[in-house]
């Protein structure tokens, strides 16, 4: 490999991230090479990746389900390692450069906190690490001198914009949401809407839990929250405008009136890639905005009536301490249920505002608490019946 090529490990290489980042660095020639890929379960991509790219380590973090798996057509030079230790052991290494944080849910936190505590340069995609544990893993971020840039195609728009000016110039950021597929639904007909149709997106294509998080809107509840952490910005500034076509992925308001856009094709090919490549940008595969047949960009405000996740997202920004952890543990377990046929669309909101509502809240918790907290709240919405 190339003196000058940058150690890329990715967590989570064989989910939806995952695979669009290699697909980024396989575009940019010999700037980055692939130093170890991570999956939970998925031993037989993970094995072809490891075939693909040749990495230093494969590490799989369901190390019961490993034993398992019979391993073969490996590359010689690659060791295979097991579990959070695995994790810890790659993403700490001193070779490795940056650290793609791509786990989904609150799985993810673990090898984020591990790669942050390593002073990496961490592209961070899991967004619960910031939602369950935002100062805290700020706060580390600043003592190990690891640097945090946002995979997210809405952070990372407004990582973008807030280039264009000081953070104390900034009025308020404007997350554009696509409003998913029911944003046209009356209240009546949300509170029919089946798994299947929940699972069909408009516009992105992502797992199954983003996929309902977006219908819901609690995809961008969690999103007001990690940009509460991670732009280090008041709850009240965070607005949010539904944006049916996804081609604006963020806003910044300046004080005089400017507002700054990010505009590109809803392809997370682009967030992933200036992540990786900043602070310099590069050609590279994303999609590109083809100004010659022309399109429309539509703006409308969102209706927290019937989109009550938003209410929620503004109100554990605000609160901070344990509330996150607890509303995005509730969050996962309630989608699970909804998808398991047990609860209907319409009460996954009131299930995590139940449990919110019910947990011993702590102002300033430490990360064993709110993983504990993960796991007590994950128990609780599983009893939650709707009153
Ligand atoms: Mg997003």
């Amino acid at each position: 490999m190339p003196q000058s090529a940058r150690n890329i490990v990715i967590l989570g290489s064989t989910g939806s991230v995952g695979t669009n980042t290699l697909e980024v660095i396989a575009a940019a020639g010999d700037r980055f090479s692939v130093a170890g890929l991570s999956a939970h379960r998925r031993l037989a991509e993970l094995t072809s990746q490891a075939a693909a790219w040749n990495p230093r380590w494969i590490i799989a973090t369901d190390r019961q389900h490993a034993e398992q798996f019979r391993w073969s057509d490996l590359p010689s030079t690659t060791e295979v390692l097991y579990g959070e230790e695995g994790i810890q052991q790659a993403v700490s290494h001193s070779d490795v450069d940056t650290v793609v944080a791509a786990i989904v849910g609150s799985a993810g936190l673990r090898g984020t906190w591990t790669a942050v505590e390593a002073g990496k340069t961490v592209a961070l995609a899991n967004k619960e690490t910031l939602v369950m544990a935002g100062p805290l893993v700020m706060d580390l971020a600043r003592r190990c001198g690891a640097t945090i840039l946002p995979v997210d195609s809405e952070h990372s728009a407004v990582f973008q914009a807030m280039q264009s000016g000081k953070q104390d110039e900034i009025r308020r950021i404007i997350l554009t949401a696509s409003g998913g597929p029911f944003r046209r639904h009356t209240a009546a007909q949300l509170a029919e809407v089946t798994v299947e149709q929940a699972l069909d997106h408009p516009t992105w294509n992502m797992g199954p839990k983003i996929t309902v998080d977006s219908a819901t809107m609690m995809n961008k509840a969690l999103e007001i929250i990690e940009a509460r952490w991670l732009f280090g910005i008041e709850p009240e500034k965070i607005d949010v405008v539904i944006h049916p076509q996804s081609i604006v992925h963020s806003l910044v308001e300046y004080v005089d009136g400017s507002v700054m856009a990010q505009l590109s094709p809803p392809d997370m090919k682009l967030p992933i890639q200036y992540a990786l490549t900043y602070p310099e940008r590069t050609s590279g595969p994303a999609d590109k905005l083809d100004f010659a047949t022309g399109f429309g960009l539509e703006f409308e405000p969102p209706d927290e009536h019937r989109f009550p996740a938003l209410t929620l997202g503004h109100e554990v920004a605000r609160v901070g301490g344990t509330a996150g952890a607890v509303l995005n543990a509730a969050n996962e377990a309630a989608v699970q249920r909804f998808l398991d046929h047990e609860i209907r669309f319409t009460e996954i909101v009131p299930a995590c505002r139940a449990v919110l509502g019910n947990h011993n809240f702590d102002s300033n918790p430490s990360l064993d608490q709110l993983i504990q907290l993960d796991a007590w709240a994950r128990q609780e919405v599983t009893r939650w019946v709707c009153a």
